[in-house]
């Protein structure tokens, strides 16, 4: 198995574990990698020694908020050629968060002016900006993510991911509250290219979240199914248990149980390592 989307500490929320509890915990069950999300950090270096330590695959990135002033192409270069494997478009501070009134760093620090980012077609002031971060992740042949941006803003990036040649696009869980694509918005994105998120943190925690709805999701995606777990948080079960629980709930619901696990291990880790 390869969970693609984890959180852990250090960080400005609390989490469940550090970096290397999360890692060992991992690999203990026998996972082969996993990918380490931070919404105010880069998490490469963190990632790099998890793997090290515990000779798993472990990846990091940036995800693009305030604490890097949004769409920054400096901190995209630095990241990559550091040896990042994944840029995430704001989640965050993405202009849908604050509109859906989600956690954002500047409302646990109220010094900061909050500052939220939208990309084309939403704020075409940030074009140049964003064009310069999609040609940098095809130059690295990285993964690009969608964050928590908007369906419309999602449209764009596929179009403009295509035009740049990136080979490695997700679609960061479309059918969480934030951006809230029904099925078939799914389906249309995936049959242009890319991947489709799916999250243990939606069964466990997102408003109005059923199995059912998860289930309708994931047969959008079809083949291009990615599950993950977004796990970290206290009031999760640990990472490797949140995915697996994922896995089960949506077999429950009758779904295949290999292409599930293909979409927990083979198809998470093809789109992340590196050719
Ligand atoms: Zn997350």
């Amino acid at each position: 198995m390869f969970d693609s989307h984890v959180h852990a500490g250090p960080d400005v929320l609390d989490r469940i574990g550090d970096d290397i509890a999360v890692a060992e915990a991992f690999a203990l069950a026998d996972f082969s990698g996993f990918v380490l999300k931070a919404h105010y950090e880069s998490t490469v270096g963190r990632a790099n020694s998890a793997a090290r330590l515990t000779g798993q695959k472990v990846y990091g990135g940036i995800a693009l908020n305030q604490h890097c002033g949004g769409i920054n192409p400096s901190a995209v270069a630095a990241t990559l050629s550091s040896g990042g494997r994944v840029i995430w478009m704001p989640t965050a501070d993405a202009h849908t968060q604050h509109t859906a009134d989600l956690p954002r760093l500047c409302h646990q620090e109220p010094r900061l002016a909050p500052h939220s980012y939208a990309i084309p077609p939403v704020d075409t002031r940030t074009t140049q900006a964003t064009e310069t971060v999609l040609a940098l992740i095809a130059d690295h042949d990285a993964v690009l993510a969608t964050g928590h941006l908007s369906g419309a803003e999602c449209n764009w990036l596929s179009d403009r991911a295509r035009f740049y040649g990136i080979r490695r696009v997700l679609f960061t869980h479309p059918s969480y509250t934030v951006p809230g694509l029904d099925p078939s918005a799914i389906r249309s994105l995936v049959e242009r290219g890319g991947y489709a998120e799916i999250t243990t943190y939606q069964l466990l925690h997102q408003p109005g979240c059923t199995p059912a709805m998860l289930a309708r999701a994931a047969e959008a995606a079809g083949h291009r199914l990615i599950l993950s777990s977004d796990a970290g948080q206290p009031n999760s079960p640990p990472p490797p248990e949140a995915l697996l629980l994922l896995i089960d709930t949506l077999a429950s619901e009758g779904l295949d149980r290999s292409w599930l696990e293909a979409a927990a291990s083979t198809t998470p880790a093809g789109l992340f390592t590196p050719a």
